[in-house]
């Protein structure tokens, strides 16, 4: 086959946007193939409602493929639009992210359902899409190259960001291009590094942290701990909104180790999100995923989401005995910024009290509950009643599940030798420019960050 045309790469989403990654590339005759990467809900901006709605730049029946990176939201939320909008053809992305995509879109499209209800306006999608979505999937392994009609192949290599997250390597003829989806923050307390991406031409990569570095990993694990010690000590509650994909497993793993090398007294640990106990079964199930030191925990028979006192609370009456049982305590309950969830009940509850503490371990975005939090209000509003802040509020930013700034440019300095081009996106503009400038003045790669719903060559 005969190289006449070359590739290109179009960005219809997470273009000076953390969230709705959505890109298209295309791969010329003599079978022309169009291929979408992500399809992720935008989220966060005021705006974000309205463009949600929008019907899509392209014609979704005449996309081939959907490469699907990992199942947050932002990656997948949209879909099922995307189905209902007329696209037939296949989704690819590995088992773990399959399995935990349904449980996303599902526990989404209720949400969504309320909302669209609340507007009074008709929701995006519904169920009926989902299980069309569901039906169209397949997956394919980590390191399983897969060839496609058209002469081109894939393979999926793990990113360490979330369970079956992976970049995508798409090769034709002497080009590879990789989608590098969210790069996780390694080493990470229950995944494997992010992988090396060998002889890769081009890099479409994330930068949520382009401009930002974290704290230690040590450091991260010590507050935690100190969080947890003080409120004992109190003889309070510590409450942690957690996201249920990632954040609630990651802190689970380090409390089971806390306990069991007694470093902390043993205290009643409850997880109170349906989500995020099904999203935890998950995890168990794919537990070879995991790092050699949690092999290596698992294998001295630790059992790591199970511990003495840990409770995983499912229904909404069962949450009730939460309240019953009495202090010092841990909650860890959902959503991760307070927009909605079991949480508000909780903080309603706690936030009053100055025995208790509020531990914010994840990203609060401007507006919500959370980040009010964080900013040192004294009364804020939980669910319609103005509540008094009484309660210690605690951050920790280290357990962030993305590299951070320094950590992306090693990155790239480690595929540097075969690099033609690196696509900066999936991040706030500022944090997008500030990486391309670092790549350009350290590494002698050439980095744009590119313009939403320009084509560019792969050459
Ligand atoms: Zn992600």
């Amino acid at each position: 086959m005969k190289k006449n045309e070359n590739m290109k790469v179009t960005f219809y989403g997470g273009v000076g946007s953390v969230t709705g990654a959505n890109f298209l590339l295309e791969i010329p005759g003599p079978i022309d193939t169009k291929i979408l990467v992500d399809c992720g809900l935008m989220q966060g901006e005021r705006e974000a409602f309205t463009l949600n709605r929008k019907p899509f730049a392209y014609n979704p029946a005449n996309i081939d493929f959907l490469f699907i990176t990992h199942a947050h939201l932002d990656h997948v939320g949209r879909i099922p639009k995307l189905v209902r909008d007329g696209f037939k053809g296949v989704i690819y992305s590995t088992p773990e992210t399959k399995e935990l995509a349904k449980l996303i879109l599902d526990d989404a499209c209720g949400i969504m359902t309320r909302e669209s209800k609340d507007q009074g306006v008709l929701p995006i999608y519904e169920e009926k899409d989902v299980a069309t979505a569901m039906s169209l999937w397949k997956d394919i392994s980590y390191h399983t190259k897969r060839q496609f009609n058209g002469g081109w192949s894939v393979v999926f290599r793990d990113a360490g960001h979330i369970l079956g997250s992976s970049m995508i390597e798409f090769s034709w003829h002497d080009t590879k291009v990789v989608f590098t989806g969210d790069l996780g923050n390694s080493p990470a307390t229950l995944l494997r590094d992010t992988e090396n991406i060998p002889g890769a031409n081009y890099l479409i990569m994330e930068s949520v942290y382009g401009d930002r570095n974290h704290e230690s990993h040590d450091e991260r694990r010590e507050k935690l701990k100190d969080a947890i010690i003080s409120t004992i000590h109190k003889g309070g509650t510590l409450l942690i909104p957690a996201f249920s994909l990632e954040r609630t497993q990651v802190i689970l793993s380090e409390m089971d180790d806390f306990f069991r090398t007694s470093q902390i007294p043993i205290v009643p640990v409850f997880v109170d999100s349906p989500l995020a106990i099904k999203v935890t079964e998950v995890y168990k199930k794919y537990e070879t995923d995991f790092n050699e030191s949690s092999q290596e925990r698992l294998k001295h028979g630790d059992a790591i989401f199970s511990f003495p006192k840990l409770r995983f609370m499912d229904k909404m009456s069962d949450s009730k005995m939460i309240e019953r049982t009495p202090s010092p305590k841990i909650i860890i309950a959902g959503s991760g910024m307070s927009m909605g969830g079991r949480v508000l009940r909780h903080e309603s509850e706690l936030l009053p009290n100055p025995k208790n503490t509020i531990l914010l371990i994840g990203y609060q975005a401007v507006g919500t509950l959370g980040r009010a939090l964080e900013d040192g209000a004294r009364k804020v509003t939980v669910e319609r009643n103005e509540v008094n802040v009484h309660a210690e509020v605690r951050a920790i930013t280290g357990y962030s599940s993305h590299k951070d700034s320094d950590h992306l440019l090693e990155f790239v300095e480690g595929a540097k030798d075969s690099l033609k081009q690196v696509f900066v996106v999936m991040g706030e503009l500022k944090a997008s420019l500030f990486l391309v400038q670092r790549i350009k003045d350290n590494i002698d790669v050439g980095a744009i960050s590119p313009e939403h719903g320009q084509t560019y060559i792969l050459e």
